[in-house]
This record gives structure tokens, sequence and C-alpha cells, in this order.
């Protein structure tokens, strides 16, 4: 099916990975989907704190094709909450001596910023770090909110309150309020070059997004599902055409192949059909002239959106952009190399501290085993 997209490079800037074991099942993805080049977004584990060492590891062996977003180091949230800017403006420097190419950052999921104790992203805590971005122009894949509907009782899908997804009973962050304290940073820090993950969740809201992007020249959306965008793409194909052409230097290309085994598990591969659901929509969208067809049933997450998409057919040029050299532009043509002392060292610091992040919470169990193994690789001891 693959086969019927174009002959284009691409490069996907949304893909998770946790767990060294997954990495022949998501190379084979990338091949049969001819995904040349893939980003992996780091997000906080609960066990294991952070799944940048497995990210580093994958890197090692495909340095070329491998790109990495690390997430910054959570335990800085509970032991520095105040201060925690400060801390992560110098935990960027760690992630780039091991060979990051960039920062994801998940803390604007609603359920994240229930769960850890993140301060308001335009307040004092964070402030040294956005200043820290800006100065140092590294890229940052911000995953804030969710899809509207997540907080209305009456669209909520059945799936995402399944997942713990929905936000309207008052105990989680509204989705207004988030928008204004990232676009307050934007504001400060214009300079930041930054990717909205989800279209920032704006789908259904194109004007207010231009608006956005008019006004910011370093924001950036990728095009990750959330069904729901596509769904919203589909109800107005021309005027969305046009979105894309007036800004197709601001758009990415992602697919959140991996999410599902991150979420799920340990233990579960990532799925061949499951992610090429997630190929086959965004590229169908993206290429198509007309209607597709998509039948989501086994699509994770994709809920009950069976049935008629539209495409807005791009041209080559755009397409080009879209699929790889956007992603390109802001992360380098070629991913950073990584340091091998370096992750070893953050690798160590990892088993020191997982221990005690898990005794302070009840019913934590650390796990420190793939620090471990990555230890073992890159000191030539294991695979
Ligand atoms: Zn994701």
């Amino acid at each position: 099916m693959t086969d019927l997209f174009s002959d284009i490079p691409v490069a996907d800037c949304h893909i998770h990975y946790g767990n060294p074991m997954l990495m022949k099942g998501l190379m084979n993805i990338l091949d049969k989907n001819r995904i040349g080049k893939c980003n992996i977004v780091c997000t906080p584990h609960e066990k294991r704190l952070s799944l940048v060492p497995d990210a580093l590891h994958l890197k090692a062996h495909y340095p070329e094709k491998v790109y990495v977003f690390g997430g910054l180091d959570i335990s800085a949230l509970f032991m520095y909450h105040e201060t925690c800017g400060t801390y992560f403006a110098n935990y960027v420097d760690t992630l780039l001596a091991m060979g990051c190419d960039g920062v994801k950052m998940i803390e604007g999921k609603p359920d994240m910023r229930k769960r850890l104790p993140i301060p308001a992203f335009d307040g004092p805590a964070y402030a040294p770090y956005w200043v820290k971005m800006e100065a140092i122009g590294l890229p940052v894949v911000f995953h804030v909110n969710d899809p509207e509907e997540f907080w209305d009782v009456k669209q909520v899908p059945e799936w995402a309150r399944e997942q713990g997804w929905y936000y309207g009973d008052g105990s989680y962050i509204n989705n207004e309020v988030q928008y204004n304290e990232v676009i307050n940073v934007l504001r400060r820090h214009p300079g930041l070059k930054v990717i909205f993950a989800h279209f920032f969740f704006l789908s259904n809201q194109l004007e207010r997004l231009a608006g956005y992007l008019d006004e910011f020249p370093n924001m950036h959306v990728d095009l990750t599902p959330g069904i729901e965008m596509f769904h919203n793409f589909s109800k107005k194909p021309q005027s969305v055409h046009d979105f894309f052409i007036k800004y197709q230097d601001r758009i990415l290309y992602g697919t959140d192949i991996g999410a599902k085994a991150l979420l799920a598990e340990v233990g579960e591969e990532i799925e061949l059909e499951e992610s090429k659901m997630r190929v086959d929509l965004v590229r169908s969208f993206l290429e198509n002239e007309g209607g597709f067809r998509l039948n989501t049933e086994k699509g994770y997450l994709f809920g009950k959106f069976s049935g008629w998409f539209q495409g807005i057919h791009l041209p080559k040029e755009v397409l080009n952009k879209i699929y790889s050299r956007n992603f390109e532009k802001l992360a380098g043509k070629q991913p950073r190399p990584i340091n091998a002392a370096k992750i070893i060292q953050e690798c160590q610091r990892l088993m020191e501290i997982i221990p005690i992040m898990s005794a302070a919470q009840p019913g934590q169990i650390g796990d420190t085993s793939v620090a471990k193994q990555v230890i073992n690789y890159f000191e030539g001891k294991a695979n």
C-alpha cells in the first residue's frame, strides 16, 4: 500500500521507543514504510525515569538514521521544584553532550501535568530554561493539551476515557489556561524553536493557529495523529489545502509509531500493522486527490473514525518540506554524534537516582536494568 505514495525522502519527527528489545521491530517498520530517518521523542518513565538511554543506544546502532529528542529529567520537578528551570537549563547541556538533537516535552499533556509537580510554564520556575533554549536554538517537540473533546463530558470518546484522558472533572488543567502559558513563553522568547505536537490540537481552529504562526516565525506544528485532526481536516479540504500551502515551511511529518507499545506493558512489540495505518493515514491525507477510506478498527486510539477522509494532494516541493526538509532545518541534516562516555555517566547517575525516586513514591518499584544494559553496551560488554 505504501507503494502508492510518492518516493520522497521521509524523516518522521515523532516516534516513541521505550526499550532496546524493540530495536529490530522498529527498524523493520521503518524500512517497510520507507522512513529513511526518524526522531525518537523521549518521554519520562515511571519506573525508569528516563528513556533517553534507550534512544541513544538505538542511535549508536544507526547513527545516520536516528535523531534523539531527549526528555527533561523529571526528578528535578520533585527535588528542585521552584528552581527546576535552572536545573533544566544545565540538563540541556547534558543532553547535548550525550548526543541528543533536541528536547521532547510531554509535560503539557494534562494527565502528566496532573501526575507530576509541574509548575506554570510561564512562571519563574521554568524561566531560565526558556532563556537557554532560545539562546542555543535547540528545537523542542512540545506536547501541549490534547483534543478539545477530552474536556467535554458529552464529546470525550470512549477510548480516551479508558486511557484516563477525560479532563473535565475539574482536577486537570484547563486547555485555554495552558495555551495562555505557552503563548506567554513564546511572546517572551520568539526565537524559541518549537514544534507543537499534534498540530497544537488546533486542527479545528485554523485561523487561530495561523495567527500564532504569523506571530511566531520559529513556531512549527507536527502532523502526528490524533485521528480527530484528520477528521477535522476532511470537513474543509480546500481551506486546509490552502493552509498547508501557506505554512508549508512550518509543518512537519510525524506518526507516533511506538506510542502503543510505550503505553502497553513491557514486552509488547511495536506493531507493524498499526504503524502502517498511521503512515497510511497521514500520507494519504497529504498526497491523495479526493476522498480515501481508512478502516480504523485496528488503529490504536483511532476510535470509531472509520470512514472517509479527504486528501489535499500537495505538490511535490511542498511534500519534500513537510516530509523531511523542515525537520532537517531545525535538527540538522545529519543526526549529531553520540558520546559514549557521557552516556555512561548519565546512566550511572540514573542508577543512583532511580531507587531514591521510587522509594519516595509509594508502590513504585524502580527499574535500573536498562540503564545497566546501556552502560554494558557502551563499555563494550554487550549488544
Ligand atoms: Zn507521541
